[in-house]
């Protein structure tokens, strides 16, 4: 007696790569899901629109030219969340001076240019960067 003859399957061609898939990405962290949320997409979009020029202060002390697409923590969200929204502790920058880490790098701190909030108020990022090397939260 033989085996019931089954029908051809289709096979995925991803069944025997090691090519990685969305399954093997490790879960976002709630603080990761906030940046898909429109809160967020506002707050980013208030932010770019105040400050539409990168805000890094090159070499020479000048500000860069290119446009802000950017929004950086100088403190990261997974170390304060409750600064997530507060736009005193956001910078405008470009993908080039964008870097990956984790809120600012305190032990080598970049310089930054005013950052512009809503009706005319301003935040000086440096003086807020110099306050976290101070282990103080922003006034
Ligand atoms: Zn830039």
């Amino acid at each position: 007696m033989t085996a019931p003859r089954r029908p051809p399957t289709a096979k995925s061609p991803y069944a025997d790569s090691k090519v990685p898939t969305a399954k093997a990405k490790a879960p976002l962290s709630e603080i990761d899901r906030w940046y898909d949320r429109m809160p967020w997409r506002r707050c980013k979009a208030s932010v770019l629109t105040c400050n539409p020029i990168c805000q890094r202060l090159l070499e020479n002390g000048e500000q860069c030219h290119n446009a802000a697409r950017i929004v950086h923590h100088l403190i990261s969200p997974h170390v304060a969340r409750s600064f997530f929204f507060d736009w005193r502790i956001l910078v405008a920058l470009c993908p080039e001076h964008h870097e990956t880490t984790e809120g600012e790098n305190l032990t080598a701190p970049h310089r930054y240019a005013i950052t512009n909030g809503l009706l005319g108020a301003t935040a000086d990022p440096n003086a807020i960067i110099w306050r976290l090397q101070q282990g103080l939260l922003p006034q």
